[in-house]
């Protein structure tokens, strides 16, 4: 049996641990567009072993109310399991595992009521820097046991009814596809769905900002939940907003490149050489009822694209920061947020309004914060599929993973992975169950 996996990021690489753990014997071959670990560049922040998520702050949360869709397909119990393969794959192949710190605020703290609401669910923080160690073992690991990598390789189709995976200079014939192309390769998916007509269930829209400040003013929170999620929910206006992927002690904004454009995401190293006080996190606004929400999403990126790169705005004219290659993260700097209303239209409001709350329950904050413009979750139309190993409904060898299908995040993704393994794994056994049969 010959497995093809489409994407070296958390989901495909979590897929191909499962089988390699579980002694397949078949030939697992995984084609990325990136870089292996040893050669990928700090500033390839979306592609190579092990995906955005190898470059990330490496938060893995650990429930299933966040990061995307796992339980659903799984249940509740099944997916806790997932979960902790694949936290336990992280702390296997980590240099120093006793380094990864979880996060666990029980109660939400009184002080940010009435303005907020504070997700409480567990989270392990890794960290950037020991994110690229974990990836040169893990790489090995895959490596000594067999598994085909091939790099710097885009594939630009695939051919579902003869079982091909294309790419400039040759193909692929696969029993079993995982495709996990994540955020990098969401068009991809879309020309794939758009292609073989899948069907496909709508998403809404989230967009906003990536915002900044120094870490002292969120210190209080942050000393309960390294990654905070506040939040604020108008159901009768369709729109709620959340904190995102908080970022803390040397905390960096991140450009992220899709379809040509930037937005804005960031990351955390655990060094202490990296420290900069800082704290980032995105302000996510999902909006219900835009027809078309992904069209519309591109074309408020696009609106706050400036020279080829994303917009900067702070009320105090602080200065975009540092990456922590020590150059600026770049950005043209805007003087208001007009921009942010052209592109979102009065939407925009919410997001000025939720910092406007932090300055009451931040007192220090004032105007010392700046936000990078956009941050964005496209949120591709989501492929139905099997929930019973996530195939493709009309395709039952291509199983759909990670950012690709609903996953917007490390543990999800990685867990959706080694749920499609184990699924090959259990055909695998009755496939050999019938061999053995035959021959008696
Ligand atoms: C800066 C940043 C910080 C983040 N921080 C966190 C965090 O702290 N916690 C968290 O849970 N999530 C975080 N995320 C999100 C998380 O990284 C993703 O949700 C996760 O990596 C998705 O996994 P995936 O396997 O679906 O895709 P990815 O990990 O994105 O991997 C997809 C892979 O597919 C390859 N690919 C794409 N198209 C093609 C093609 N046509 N041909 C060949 N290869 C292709 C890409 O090169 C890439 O390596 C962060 C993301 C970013 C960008």
């Amino acid at each position: 049996m010959h497995v093809v996996i489409v994407g070296a990021g958390v989901a495909g690489v979590n897929a191909a641990t499962k089988l390699v753990d579980n002694n397949f014997k078949g030939k697992i071959t995984i084609i990325d567009m990136g870089l292996d670990p040893y050669r990928r560049p700090t500033s390839d922040v979306m592609r190579g072993f092990l995906g955005a998520g190898g470059w990330s702050d490496g938060k893995l949360t650990y429930h299933t109310s966040i990061g995307g869709h796992l339980s659903k397909y799984t249940g509740e119990e099944k997916a806790m399991e997932l979960m902790d393969q694949v936290i336990e794959n992280f702390k296997r192949f980590h240099p120093k595992p006793e380094e990864v710190q979880c996060s666990n605020p029980i109660d939400e703290p009184d002080f940010i009521k009435p303005h907020f609401g504070l997700r409480l669910f567990p989270v392990w923080h890794v960290g950037t820097d020991y994110l690229h160690e974990i990836g040169k073992n893990w790489y090995d690991y895959l490596v000594e046991n067999g598994v085909e990598f091939k790099w710097e390789t885009k594939v630009t189709n695939i051919d579902f009814d003869k079982n091909l995976v294309m790419y400039d200079d040759g193909w692929e014939d696969y029993d079993e596809l995982i495709f996990g192309v994540g955020k990098s390769g969401i068009d991809f998916g879309k020309q794939l769905a758009e292609e073989y007509e899948l069907p496909t269930e709508p998403k809404s829209v989230q967009i906003g900002v990536r915002f900044e400040a120094p870490q002292k003013h969120f210190q209080k929170l942050i000393d309960i939940s390294y990654d905070f999620k506040l939040y604020q929910k108008f159901e009768e206006k369709g729109v709620s907003l959340r904190s995102f992927c908080t970022n803390n002690n040397a905390a960096y904004v991140a450009v992220e490149e899709t379809y040509g454009d930037h937005s804005y995401n960031g990351h955390a190293k655990k060094d202490e050489a990296y420290r900069n006080d800082m704290t980032n996190f995105g302000i996510l606004m999902e909006i219900r009822g835009i027809d078309k929400p992904f069209d519309w999403s591109r074309e408020a990126v696009k609106k706050l694209q400036i020279d080829g790169t994303g917009t900067y705005y702070s009320p105090s004219h602080r200065v975009p920061s540092k990456t922590s290659e020590g150059e600026y993260v770049k950005t043209e700097i805007v003087n208001s947020l007009d921009s942010l209303y052209d592109a979102i239209g009065d939407n925009a409001v919410y997001i000025e309004d939720f910092i406007e709350d932090m300055k009451r329950i931040f007192p220090t904050l004032g105007n010392d914060w700046g936000v990078y413009m956009p941050e964005v979750k496209y949120l591709s139309p989501e492929p139905l599929v099997d929930y019973n190993n996530l195939s493709l409904k009309t395709r039952p060898n291509v199983h759909f993973v990670g950012d690709a299908l609903s996953a917007r995040g490390i543990t999800v993704s990685g867990a959706q992975g080694t749920y499609v393994a184990e699924s090959i794994l259990k055909v695998r056994k009755l496939d050999i169950l019938d061999e053995v049969r035959s021959y008696k």
